[in-house]
């Protein structure tokens, strides 16, 4: 840490105890930004193949992603897996539902074309709602010469009843929205829409609280379409939010919790890899406000302090990657809460036996193009991006996420005054 000046403690010390406003700094810096207008996406034909040997495979769902079925050999078939379009981050999502006239095992070959290397292990269904890991001794995949797998292999047991395979636990848009209705049977939580995604779905935030806006907290996720790790763990965080305790309800008295659980409904719907319908990876968009999803977000945050005249205290995006990640803000530099990110992330951590978090700070001080970037930067809302791994066991996400939400309210109930 730098030395600082007597009189800058004194102010430093006057601005705390007001509870006022909080240190600025000065000089952001330019502005890197990305391209982020539309560019042109391959939509899927929708359709159900003849797979031969009385197999039928099928994309007629929302949320499949599947390009193409060629039967190899009796006991072989080859799926072709492509991505909405490229340039793209390595998301190759995929889900698809097959059936057969006769019970009969055979492999399904995963191919990528050589646009990307397998990564989701594969998750299968009898009712395409409840989603549990195939077995591992029916699923294997050679990695090239740089350990990549360039493709995968999967042994299914096919009947006449409908299997649904994907690459995460949930697909499509429904199960988002019936937990939203879940959420929306609590009298402290509305339902405020924003505006419509590029093909008409509702953009929606849910207001949780009930305080009087004066500091308020901001919580997205799946920017990402695939990305249903990071879901996970904030539905278990909001849902520490809405408990019946005596820390969830003083803390809703004090703050509004401002939720878009569905950044990207359209890339959801259309099982895309990583990017919306205009082509564009949306948390590349946070500068230029291209898209519909960033654009009425940002402006519902600035509207909604404008009106208020209240701020933004906390703001979270989450995420997944292949391991749990905090991406969090240069720690130099101070929000509306300084310390609060750090605070959060070590107290809930260490309730977990063994688990050390990785917490990558940002070490630059200029604004990016990331909606973490955009919360501090814009609002200065103390802000963390939280990349949940594609494969940490549900039991420790949940336990992840609960106590974020845990330790956050705790944080922010003690604090002395708005
Ligand atoms: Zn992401």
């Amino acid at each position: 840490m730098e030395s600082l000046k007597p009189t800058y403690f004194l102010f430093l010390l006057i601005t705390f105890s007001a509870c006022k406003s909080t240190a600025q700094w000065e000089g952001q810096g330019p502005i890197q930004v990305v391209e982020t207008k539309d560019q042109t996406i391959s939509y899927q034909t929708k359709q159900t193949w003849d797979a031969g040997n009385g197999v039928f495979f099928s994309n007629q769902l929302e949320g499949a992603r599947l390009n193409g079925v060629q039967r190899i050999n009796d006991t072989l078939v080859q799926v072709t897996i492509l991505p909405e379009n490229e340039p793209i981050n390595p998301s190759p999502w995929y889900a698809f539902k097959l059936w057969s006239g006769n019970t009969q095992e055979f492999w399904i070959e995963f191919s990528y074309a050589g646009k990307g290397f397998h990564r989701y292990f594969p998750k299968l269904s009898s009712d395409g709602k409840t989603f549990s890991n195939a077995d591992s001794s029916n699923f294997f995949q050679p990695k090239d010469e740089k350990g990549r797998p360039e493709k995968a292999f999967l042994k299914v047991n096919a009947s006449a009843d409908t299997l649904w395979v994907a690459a995460q636990d949930k697909i499509g848009t429904a199960h988002v929205q019936e937990w939203k209705e879940m959420l929306l049977q609590k009298d402290f939580v509305e339902v405020i829409s924003i505006g419509k995604s590029k093909e008409g779905r509702p953009l929606e935030i849910l207001k949780i609280g009930e305080a009087n806006d004066q500091e308020m907290l901001m919580v997205i996720s799946m920017q990402h379409p695939p990305e249903l790790t990071g879901f996970l763990a904030m539905q278990a965080f909001v849902e520490e939010i809405i408990k019946d305790t005596p820390q969830a309800k003083k803390f809703r008295s004090k703050y509004n919790l401002y939720l878009m659980p569905q950044m990207n409904p359209d890339g959801v719907a259309k099982g895309h890899w990583r990017h919306n319908v205009g082509g564009i990876d949306l948390n590349r968009d946070w500068v230029n406000f291209n898209q519909p999803e960033t654009k009425t977000l940002a402006y519902f945050m600035t509207n909604k302090m404008k009106e208020s005249g209240g701020k933004f205290v906390f703001a979270a995006d989450f995420h997944s990657t292949w391991e749990d990640i905090f991406y969090t803000n240069n720690e130099e530099l101070d929000g509306n809460f300084p310390g609060l990110i750090p605070k959060v992330i070590k107290k809930s951590s260490k309730r977990i036996p063994g688990y050390v978090p990785n917490i990558r700070p940002n070490e630059g001080k200029e604004r990016g193009v990331t909606s973490n970037s955009y919360f501090f930067f814009v609002h200065q809302a103390e802000s963390m991006t939280f990349e949940v791994g594609d494969n940490t066991p549900r039991d420790i996400i949940k336990m992840k996420g609960s106590y974020l939400g845990q330790e956050l309210m705790k944080i922010l109930n003690k604090k002395k005054c708005k």
